[in-house]
């Protein structure tokens, strides 16, 4: 693009789709001169998905590790992009307009940054039994079950309702599925015995199903073995190679026919783009419905139309299965894309690979950095400090870090709290 042409008082309208690690950091880094920026996301804040399992296990505050969008807006960076909360449903890409439940905006180029949502892999009708923490709401709802399963267990001398109350399965032993299990195996070693002492660990199952033969199947073979012996120490039993296929009456079927009784299931086994009603042009997506793009990030077949971070799929020679779906490859395909609009040079994206990591209780975590697996404490703190500098805002880095610090000695009771929203007054018509 011309610079002198976008220095004119009509500055191309970009939208962006999505204020996740992706489009957060886009519109930080176009420069506003040149284009008018509008970021649209369904929620009016920002999250961090790393440490949703840490809601839904009562690790932390949700307000921790969400940042309000408008309060950024204000911030040097991102200052002149205006935030308009809106769910887009709807993309007309000949009319070059975005459609959400309270308006239509016109763009000039359009970035497509909306992540993904939970997959049943066809068994859409699980969404109604099985919880899941692919959002702050659904890590909340996730909390307040563990929690009044726990309550409720301590009401009853009914020996098979406590065992079925008591009964947690993670389907998907992927990071969030191994941390969310840890976080189980923790609750029932340190929390119980504290503050349900009426309930036995024993009456306590905990079950990580993964489909393949090892945990997190992206990381390298010492991690998973790592991860998996962490993991027995907590007390989780842990199936490999075996899938849930049905879940019904509060039983798990699995692949080889056996069953067990599951009352409450965690699904992390897996994500898929979310999806959208198009006019005007179809285009290319994948078969995890993503968009394909090429290596500048551009949507194949679309003018003006660009996919960042999980939604997108960007296959090349060297990696024909695209790049991992992680916070690093959204940050910096954002950074790569802004770069692309600000100067109109477009040029191919090369990830660069900073490592993997995940942690499964205090002082036990694995990470697979550039040149080096670490494990136990050391890889703990390593977990600690890389989310730690990622999360937004100084106010919630501290309070993560406070109340980290104070669970790390005592164990709060603070956060396990279970705050139902109240039915009444309704919602007025407007909203
Ligand atoms: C539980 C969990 C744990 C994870 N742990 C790690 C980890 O440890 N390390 C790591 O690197 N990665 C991790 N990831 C993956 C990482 O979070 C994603 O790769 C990253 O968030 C992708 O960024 P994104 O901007 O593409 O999407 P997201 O961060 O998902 O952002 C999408 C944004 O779009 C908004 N949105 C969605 N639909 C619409 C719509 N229709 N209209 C408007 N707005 C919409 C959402 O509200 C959200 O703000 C984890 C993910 C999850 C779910």
């Amino acid at each position: 693009m011309d610079i002198t042409e976008a220095k004119t008082p009509h500055r191309p309208r970009i939208v962006v789709v999505g204020g996740g690690f992706a489009g957060l950091n886009l519109v930080k880094k176009l420069n506003k001169k040149y284009f008018e920026v509008i970021l649209v996301d369904s929620n009016n804040y920002h999250s961090f998905p790393p440490l949703f399992y840490q809601i839904a296990s009562s690790g932390l505050d949700p307000s921790s590790i969400s940042f309000p969008f408008r309060r950024e807006m204000r911030k040097g960076s991102v200052k002149g992009v205006k935030y308009q909360m809106g769910e887009v449903s709807a993309i007309d890409f000949s009319r070059k307009e975005v459609t959400t439940q309270y308006e239509t905006l016109s763009y000039d180029k359009l970035v497509i940054a909306a992540g993904t949502t939970n997959n049943f892999f066809g068994n859409d009708e699980l969404i109604k039994s099985v919880y899941t923490i692919k959002s702050v709401p659904e890590a909340i709802r996730c909390r307040d079950e563990i929690l009044e399963r726990m309550e409720r267990a301590t009401l009853t001398s009914d020996k098979a309702l406590r065992k079925k109350l008591l009964s947690f399965t993670v389907i998907g032993g992927g990071p969030t599925g191994v941390e969310i299990a840890g976080a189980l195996g923790e609750m029932k070693r340190y929390i119980l015995p504290r503050e349900y002492p009426t309930i036995s660990p024993d009456e306590v199952s905990i079950t990580l199903i993964e489909g393949s033969d090892k945990l997190l199947g992206a990381m390298s073979a010492k991690s998973s073995a790592k991860a998996l012996e962490y993991l027995k120490t907590l007390m989780v039993d842990v199936r490999l190679k075996q899938i849930m296929t049905s879940y019904e009456n509060e039983t798990v079927e699995l692949g080889d026919g056996t069953t067990m009784e599951a009352g409450m299931v965690i699904w992390t086994a897996g994500v898929t783009a979310r999806k959208f009603d198009f006019a005007g042009n179809t285009p290319q997506l994948d078969k995890s419905s993503r968009f394909v793009v090429d290596t500048s990030c551009r949507v194949s077949g679309l003018d003006d139309v660009y996919a960042l971070g999980d939604i997108s799929f960007m296959p090349t020679d060297s990696n024909p299965k695209g790049y991992p779906q992680l916070a690093q490859v959204a940050i910096q395909q954002a950074v790569h894309l802004a770069g692309e609009l600000n100067t109109g040079k477009f040029t191919e994206f090369r990830y660069k690979d900073k490592g993997a990591m995940a942690t499964v209780g205090r002082n036990l975590a694995v990470a697979d950095l550039p040149h080096v697996s670490l494990s136990g404490f050391i890889a703990w703190l390593t977990w600690m400090f890389i989310h730690l500098i990622s999360i937004l805002g100084m106010r919630n880095k501290l309070t993560v870090l406070i109340t980290w610090i104070w669970a790390y000695c005592s164990y709060p009771t603070s956060l396990r709290l279970i705050i139902r929203p109240s039915r009444y007054p309704l919602k007025s018509k407007h909203l």
